[in-house]
């Protein structure tokens, strides 16, 4: 398995084994880096693996798999945190708003801490 791949340019690669086909295909033997995981899972790439080295490309590409579904669970957690830390910002906003209207009503600042004690137990 290794060395099959051989850089081609800044943002491309050649996948040795695959070269011919490629070249067939889209016109260019070359394949861009960004595209290598989905090259490399690819049914072309599988059936011009070697049989003698298939075992290390099926861990390769569960190596990948296991990356790339890592990284969508990473995404969708970083997605839930900030969604989270929107919701309480609105919730602050909410509260710091109603602090503005209570001072501006002219409470004094020990009936608006009372209360603003109240609300934050509230939420
Ligand atoms: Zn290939």
């Amino acid at each position: 398995m290794n060395g099959f791949a051989k850089k081609s340019s800044q943002f491309s690669f050649i996948c040795k084994i695959c070269e011919k086909e490629t070249l067939k295909k889209t016109g260019k033997s070359d394949i861009y880096c960004e595209n290598l995981y989905s090259h490399l899972l690819s049914d072309t790439h599988k059936k011009n693996t070697k049989q003698e080295e298939e075992q290390d490309y099926e861990q390769l590409k569960k190596l990948i798999n296991d990356h790339l579904s890592n990284k969508k669970k990473k995404k969708k957690d970083e997605k839930g945190l900030s969604e989270k830390i929107n919701e309480e910002n609105e919730e602050v906003k909410v509260y710091l708003n109603f602090v503005a209207f209570l001072l501006k009503e002219r409470l004094s600042y020990v009936q608006v801490e009372r209360i603003g004690k109240y609300l934050q137990n509230l939420i």
